[in-house]
């Protein structure tokens, strides 16, 4: 075992976005950094950035295009022959974008003189880190502060083990270059969804086997009701109250057994992809002698400024119980902890705003509370719904399907929550999580002048509905 002379102020564990975020402010900040992770640098999936993330966006929007140029187009006076799916080009765009990333993150790490080392590791005691290699002796490195930053990985589950072959997890799901004719998801989570989104598009018959008898349980109601009826409309199965319980490669299809109300059914397709949620990826990140505090779950125990039980130790993204797991909401708590350490005390994180997105066609997005968990506590609200048909920009658009529902409370106007689905969802939530961010009302929106026509302008007509004074219905 060999030891590096203690010369770090900082080292993060952990290459993704949390991870990304941290490192350039602590370096902006004038602190000594290294960024340590176990990256599988022949694959563009064992990235820096968050390849899950941006492999998805990638790829949807790829199908969007195909489907759009299929579908979609010959009402714009646009006929286009002989439209043709060129899979593995596909893959290799969406690979050649996740390289420009990994490259230039690796610059900007360069510039900002923050070190790199490709290695396993794990904090043996406070302010100390051991690195395994397969290829060189351990070794340790002190630092004044360690932030645990390795985010989360799949939640495997025994009756689907993934082969990569038949059965995917959801990283193998963005890689596959031989259209499949029948594919079954497992899960209709965030994951479960976007993958149908890109699979269904590009033509796979594609069936959601979800365990669950609600759609989309944490959005709100109308907008999950409205979800279900525009996806099964664009051909997807959603199968819900189905629980997938056996699973066996027969033939080189996956027979798949499941189990609802009525009894257990059996469906064959080519492939399975597995989308059963998440988990933190803390299981070989400390030694048992570190004693650092984890749930029965395997998050981390951190207070409200990401300190773990141990001084000088912080945790941020997936790895804590501290809001969802969302890329956005890591990157601000690695940005916080930076400016935590570095002492010029920044503001602490608001997890009540943190905006949601689900990036599917329609695309779904929400912020703050929704009108169901509102009612169940007994506060009086306002609604305000614009239905996106009678807003000029989508109607120029290609799909004009959705609302905007706005949510203030009855005594005070505040906005408490917005919950939106359709085109450019993931862009119109912004001007929601601005407005709530300064607590704004429902009346200060609807008194911004938007442009018109834009999309923009349906969070306003929905605002001015919850006054009668809407102008479009
Ligand atoms: P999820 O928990 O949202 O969904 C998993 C689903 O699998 C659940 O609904 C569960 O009921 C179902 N399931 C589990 N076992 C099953 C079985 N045997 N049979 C049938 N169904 C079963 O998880 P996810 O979609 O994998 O996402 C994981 C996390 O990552 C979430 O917290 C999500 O917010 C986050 N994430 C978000 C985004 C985004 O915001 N765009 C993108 C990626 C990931």
């Amino acid at each position: 075992m060999s030891k590096i002379k203690a010369k770090y102020d900082v080292i993060i564990i952990g290459a993704g976005s949390s991870a990304y975020a941290c490192s350039i402010r602590c370096a902006q900040l004038g602190l000594k950094t290294l960024c340590v992770d176990n990256l599988d640098t022949n694959t563009s999936s064992g990235a820096f950035c968050n390849a899950g993330n941006v492999g998805m966006i990638t790829l949807l929007e790829s199908a969007k295009l195909y489907d759009t140029l299929l579908n979609d187009i010959d009402s714009h006076g646009i006929f286009a022959e002989n439209v043709s799916l060129n899979l593995p080009k596909m893959i290799l765009h969406k690979n050649k974008i996740l390289d420009e990333i990994n490259h230039n993150v690796i610059k900007i790490f360069a510039e900002y003189k923050i070190d790199f080392i490709n290695s396993k590791a794990s904090l043996i005691a406070p302010k100390i880190i051991e690195l395994s290699s397969a290829h060189s002796p351990s070794q340790q490195i002190h630092a004044k502060y360690i932030i645990l930053a390795t985010e989360s990985i799949p939640i495997t589950i025994p009756c689907t083990p993934i082969d990569n072959e038949f059965i995917l997890d959801s990283t193998a799901a963005l890689n596959l270059t031989k259209l499949p004719k029948r594919l079954a998801i497992l899960g209709a989570g965030v994951i479960g969804l976007e993958l149908a989104a890109i699979w269904n598009r590009l033509g796979a018959e594609t069936t959601l086997l979800e365990a669950q008898e609600t759609f989309l349980g944490l959005s709100d109601n109308q907008i999950s009701r409205q979800a279900y009826q525009i996806f099964t409309e664009q051909g997807l199965e959603l199968r819900l109250g189905a629980r997938v319980i056996s699973t066996k490669i027969i033939n080189k299809k996956v027979l798949i057994e499941y189990q609802d109300a009525d009894g257990t059914h059996a469906i064959r397709v080519d492939k399975l992809i597995v989308a059963s949620g998440r988990k933190p990826n803390s299981e070989s990140l400390s030694a048992p002698e570190a004693d650092l505090l984890l749930d029965e779950n395997g998050y981390v125990h951190v207070n409200e400024n990401c300190k773990t039980n141990l001084p000088g130790v912080y945790a941020i993204g997936d790895l804590t119980l501290h809001g969802p797991m969302l890329s956005h909401k890591g990157m601000a708590e690695g940005v916080f902890v930076a400016e935590h350490i570095a002492g010029i005390g920044s503001s602490s994180i608001n997890y009540n705003i943190i905006p949601n997105v689900i990036y599917t066609e329609p695309e779904i997005a929400w912020i703050g509370q929704t009108e169901q968990a509102l009612k169940a506590i007994g506060d009086r609200i306002n609604i305000g719904i614009f239905p996106l048909s009678i807003n000029h920009q989508p109607k120029s658009v290609i799909n004009a399907n959705g609302m905007v529902k706005v949510i203030a409370c009855a005594n005070t106007d505040t906005i408490l929550g917005v919950h939106i689905i359709g085109c450019h969802a993931s862009e119109l939530i912004a001007q929601a999580v601005l407005a709530m961010e300064f607590s704004a009302s429902s009346e200060d929106i609807a008194r911004i002048i938007h442009s018109h026509p834009s999309s923009a302008e349906a969070l306003r007509e929905a605002a001015l509905v919850i006054k009668n004074k809407g102008l479009n219905s």
